[in-house]
Order: structure tokens, then sequence, then C-alpha cells
């Protein structure tokens, strides 16, 4: 059990202004493992006066960027110090398989951090132009105050794509991590004070999603850096245009696996299906839609169908588990849903449907692959988040995949396998999506940029451009014969 009775504001631990408490529940035990105080507006209001009195008055905006960038490499040192011990702690918040988790949900952590801190020597935040009438000093200085807002699947992976960039701008932020994984946020500040981040520059408030309303809409926030689910992106997207606030938002997807006809799919599949149900498939780049060309569409369904179903179901603290329980039961819920919801639509389910057997406790439902699915199904169209695939036959050649595959409101992922990169390139640039992969098991690369084209969001994290969404620029016109040293 791990509980915290206060929260992180201003650089101090702090009495909540509320009484009320979040309960982290396991969701493979469904036990309480932790408690944190639920933030309330109040404490909002406090964090954003701490971090708007260390923007406008701190050193922290003025120091050189590498200064700034020393605190990162502190806290990844301690990150990597503590890998295991944070790995099992998000596990056990929400489920995720602690051999993926100590990967993706710690390790890629401190790869985002050491990106940002070797950026911070190399960036050039001032450059002086030739401009139409004299030179021009062009500036980039930090965005302000930013209201950082993350989701509970990924929690300290997303804490690190925004704290990263927004500390090396030199922004002070006010984070309020999802209700569900609070304790790796707070875990996370702790380290922060011990790698000395001045007071006033981070603040850590847990709470729902009426107190991160009023964290965007503060109007002491210069910047708001979301990521979640679509429908909570629109209405922040409209709160912060409202104000002509700047905006960041990384958001949901459906991302389609495009099998080309020639694809030699013992080669495809390894590196395809743990993206697919990564995460216990909570995750926004997973390729939940498998396209397969009709001819070969019975041999891509078999071929599936065994794989994931030797997928290891069970406790995610076990290192060989490959898939573990959703994040709370409403999530089963919302899953077993779509297993109703996809059948009365007139698809068939190859594997799974259920939920594992001699599993009494936790929330757990079987890897499930639907097949004779059109991608016109709610099953295609919609975000499940959950282990489910859906295996989509196509006609016809390349661009009919390529069509299925922007049939979608979202945008954010995608990958086409084939015996020819060429071929493969061609269909990569013709899905309107942020990133893809091209017989690459690899979905983000943290040096460049990231995110979503259509409601998968808008601006791109990670590269320069990550850093870039925590910095405005301004151009100083200079007088002649007098050259500023940059
Ligand atoms: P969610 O939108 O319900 O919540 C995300 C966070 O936003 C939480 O901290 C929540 O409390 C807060 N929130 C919700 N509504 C809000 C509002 N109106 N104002 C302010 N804060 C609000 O999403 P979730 O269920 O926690 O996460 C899953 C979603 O996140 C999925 O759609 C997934 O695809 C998406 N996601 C996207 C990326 C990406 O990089 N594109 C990465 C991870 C997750």
């Amino acid at each position: 059990m791990k509980s915290y009775d206060r929260l992180f504001i201003g650089g101090e631990w702090v009495s909540p202004a509320g009484t009320g408490k979040i309960e982290v529940i396991n969701p493979t035990t469904e036990e309480v493992v932790g408690t944190v105080p639920d933030a309330t507006t109040a404490d909002i209001d406090k964090a954003v006066a701490a971090a708007r009195t260390a923007f406008d008055q701190g050193p922290w905006p003025k120091m050189a960027p590498a200064e700034r960038a020393a605190i990162l490499t502190k806290v990844s040192e301690a990150l990597k110090a503590d890998m295991e011990p944070m790995a099992q702690l998000i596990t056990t918040e929400m489920g995720s398989p602690v051999a993926w988790g100590t990967m993706a949900q710690v390790f890629a952590p401190t790869m985002i951090f050491d990106y940002y801190v070797g950026l911070a020597s190399t960036f050039q935040f001032d450059e002086v132009r030739q401009g139409l009438m004299g030179e021009v000093l062009v500036a980039k200085e930090p965005v302000g105050v930013v209201g950082a807002i993350s989701p509970w699947n990924v929690p300290l992976f997303i804490a690190a794509a925004k704290l990263g960039p927004a500390l090396v701008a030199g922004c002070t932020v006010v984070f309020k991590p999802a209700p569900e994984t609070p304790l790796d946020a707070l875990r996370l500040a702790e380290m922060f004070e011990e790698a000395g981040l001045p007071k006033g520059v981070l603040s850590v408030v847990p709470a729902g999603r009426e107190v991160g309303e009023h964290l965007v809409s503060h109007p002491g926030v210069d910047k708001v850096s979301f990521t979640g689910s679509t429908a909570a992106g629109k209405k922040i997207g409209a709160i912060c245009g409202s104000q002509l606030k700047r905006f960041s938002l990384e958001l949901g997807g459906k991302s389609a696996a495009i099998l080309l006809d020639d694809v030699n799919l013992a080669e495809a599949l390894p590196m395809l299906l743990p993206n697919a149900i990564m995460n216990n498939g909570e995750a926004c780049i997973a390729q939940t839609r498998i396209l397969a060309p009709r001819d070969r569409y019975q041999e891509v369904v078999d071929a599936v169908v065994e794989k994931v179903a030797a997928m290891k179901v069970g406790d995610p603290l076990d290192p060989t588990v490959e898939v573990g329980p959703l994040v709370a039961e409403r999530q089963r819920d919302r899953v077993e849903g779509y297993f109703k919801i996809g059948q009365d639509e007139g698809a068939k389910i190859a594997l799974g449907g259920g939920r594992p057997p001699n599993m009494d406790k936790g929330w757990f439902v079987d890897p499930t692959v639907f097949v004779n699915v059109d991608n016109s199904m709610r099953i295609a169209q919609e975000e499940i988040f959950g282990p489910v695939l859906a295996v989509i036959p196509y006609d016809g050649g390349d661009e009919n995949a390529v069509s299925i595959a922007n049939d979608s409101h979202y945008g954010l992922c995608g990958s086409v396998w084939t015996g020819d990169s060429e071929r493969g390139l061609k269909v990569a640039r013709g899905v309107r999506t942020g990133t893809y992969m091209l017989n690459s098991p690899v979905p983000v690369d943290f040096s460049t940029p990231f995110g979503g084209f259509k409601e998968s969001g808008m601006g791109r994290e990670f590269g320069p451009d990550g850093l870039e969404l925590f910095l405005e620029k301004k151009s100083i016109n200079l007088p002649a014969g007098f050259s500023p040293k940059v």
C-alpha cells in the first residue's frame, strides 16, 4: 500500500484544500493499493499561482537550457535506478504487463528525458536572420505556465513527453495526472524534488475531469498540453480556442495494419501483433484493424488467431505474461459491450469474446479476434481500447487498402507489411496518419515528430517539434551594425 496525504504544489508537499481521496485499485486483485488526495479547484488555483510566480519572477525561464536540462538528467538517472519498482507500481495501478511496462512505461520515459537533455545544448533557441530590411533576431522563448493533463494508459511516458520539453523550454508546469494513476506521478514529483528543481516550477495535482477543466480554463495558464480521448480533446480545444490559449492535443486512434499480397506472415506478424495488442490493447497507437487481401484472407486469419491465442494472459506482475487486465471494471464493461456490438453488426468472433477461465478476480477479457469485418462497422470505426482485433478483407490493389485505412475519423498511426519496401513506401505516403511503420516494429521514435491527423490530435510531440510546442517566437528587428551573440 502506497499512500500520500499531501499534494506536490509549487515544489512543496502541502495539505490539500479538500478532504476527498482518490483510491487506486489494482485491476488484477480489485484491491485498494493506495490513496492520494483528490485535488480541488482551490489546489489548482494554488498550483497555478506558484507556477505563475516562478515563471514571471523566478530564475527558471532565464536559466540556460543546459542548466535546466541538468535536473532532467538527475530525474532520468533516478528512474533508471528505480526501474523495477516503478514498473511494478504502474502495473499495480493500471495492469500493464510488467515486462512490456519496464521498457515502455519506465525505460522509454528515461529515453525521452535524455533526448531533451541532448537537445537542450544543440537546439537553436536564438537565430539571427537576414530580413528584407535588416537583420532580425528570432528568439524562441518559453510559452509560460503549462497545464499538462495525462491519461492512465502510459502515465509516466506521457508525463515525460510533456515535462521533458516543457522544462527544457523554460516553462513552469501544473501537471494533472489521471485519477487511476496518481501514485507514479507523485513518485515522479519526489524525484524532481530530490533533483533540486526550483520551487514553483512543478506541481503534481491528481484529480478528475472537472478539476482538469478548471486547470484548462484557468486564466493563469498560457498553454494546455493534453493527452487523452478525442471527446475530451474536443472540449479542451474549444475552451482553449475561446480564450486564444495555446494548446496541443494527443488523442485517440484506430490504426490500420495493411498486409500487402506479398507479405511474409512469419516475418511480419511477430512484429505487428505485439503492437496490435500492446499494453492490453489500451494504447492509442494499437494496430487494431488488420487489412488483409481477400485471396489470402483465411491464411491471415488463421495465422493471427494462432499467434494471439498463444499470448499468455494472467497476472501482469508475472514477467512472462503478455496480456493483463483492463484498467477498470467500466473499461471491461465497455470492451464486452463491443463483443456484442460486433456480433450484432454481423462480424464473427474467431477467437475469444469472453473472459479467461479460472480467473475469479481482475478485470480480464480474452484477447479477441473479429473476422468478416466491414470497415463501416462500429468495431472498425470506434476506439475499443482493449485486446480486440478486427481482420478486414480488401479487394483490388494496394490503393483500395489505403482507402479503407483512411476511412476513419482518426489518423494517428498505422503500418504496412510487404516484401517490397518501395511499394510499401507508396502505401505509407498514402495513409493519412501522423506516424507510420514500414516493415518496422517501431511505432514511435522520440527524436522525430509524433501526433495525429484528423481527430487524433493537433500538434506534434517528440523531436524538436515537441520542444517547439512550448516555445513562442519573437522577432527583434536589429539596428544596422549590431550583431548580438547567439
Ligand atoms: P480521458 O480523455 O477520459 O482522460 C484523460 C485525462 O484527461 C485524465 O487525466 C482526465 O481526468 C482528464 N480529462 C478528461 N476530460 C477532461 C476535461 N474536459 N478537461 C480537462 N481534463 C479532462 O482519456 P483516458 O480514458 O484517461 O485515456 C485513454 C485515451 O487517451 C484514449 O482515447 C487514448 O487513445 C488516448 N491516448 C492518446 C495518446 C496519444 O499520444 N495520442 C496516448 C495515450 C492515450
